[in-house]
């Protein structure tokens, strides 16, 4: 019998079925097992879509179990596992998020380098301006130097490394933080046209910005990171 609230759950209401980690023995990691709950199973219920400063194309909302009876044959694994099988998971999904800022800054500074070139201010186009080209500089500085780590934090998770985790946690802390200063940046060039609806930067701009939350946040990918350096 499953019982409590989970926040946050990206495709509530939607998914068909919710992979769910739950408590079924003592306080330890060894204490939460791995379960498959059905979208129609009894018990189980969604809150409101909650409304979001982005990631609009994704619904989230609270996920709720009220006495949901979940049968043996659904836990993935033995009893206990289940810690051991998220935490398994969580290299690759900050990998991805990392990812999602690459690709959303890298469309941010193409949009960039084309508009700066049409637009005229001053007699000149943007793009002429020595400020423009240092800004466009750092941004695609600091996106392949974040694009790097993550290929590089990629292999490690891939061939099983001793230390994929920490390549992990700092591809994704890179890879989020750069994406989004990245984004601001391309706003900023395009000027009060940045801010309108008509232009797509200000969508990418909302939409980054969790990516600093998500998949654990940056300030605990920093703890991640730290705590190995200093195990060593
Ligand atoms: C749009 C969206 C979709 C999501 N989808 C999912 C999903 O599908 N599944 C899922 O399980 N979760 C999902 N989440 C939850 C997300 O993973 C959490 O919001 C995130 O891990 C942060 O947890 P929190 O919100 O409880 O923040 P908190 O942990 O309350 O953090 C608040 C602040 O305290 C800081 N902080 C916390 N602990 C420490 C520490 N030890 N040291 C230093 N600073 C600290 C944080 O960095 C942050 O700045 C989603 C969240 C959002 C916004």
């Amino acid at each position: 019998m499953v019982n409590g609230s989970k926040q946050f759950i990206s495709g509530a209401g939607v998914n068909d079925v919710y992979v769910c980690m739950v408590r079924t023995g003592d306080d330890g990691a060894r204490g939460i097992s791995c379960l498959v709950v059905d979208k129609d199973m009894t018990g189980l219920s969604f809150g409101a879509p909650e409304k979001k400063l982005g990631w609009n194309a994704s619904p989230t909302a609270q996920v709720h179990f009220d006495n949901v009876r979940v049968p043996v044959a659904n836990r993935v694994g033995s009893e206990g596992e289940g810690f051991r099988f998220a935490m398994a998971g969580l290299d690759g999904g900050r990998l991805n998020i990392g990812a999602c800022s690459l690709g959303g800054a890298q469309r941010c500074l193409d949009e960039a380098i084309a508009y700066t070139k049409e637009r005229q201010q001053f007699g000149q186009a943007v793009a002429d301006f020595q400020n423009t080209q240092f800004m466009l500089a750092d941004m695609a500085t600091d996106l392949e130097a974040a694009r790097a780590l993550l290929y590089m934090a990629a292999c490690k998770v891939t061939e099983g490394a001793p230390d994929k985790s920490r390549f992990s946690a700092m591809a994704k802390r890179l890879a989020t933080d750069n994406g989004s200063e990245i984004v601001n940046k391309a706003l900023q060039l395009f000027g009060g046209y940045g801010y309108l609806q008509d232009y797509p930067i200000e969508r990418f701009w909302r939409d980054l910005r969790v990516h600093s939350i998500l998949e654990g946040t940056n300030q605990v990918m920093r703890m991640i990171v730290g705590r190995d350096l200093l195990r060593q």
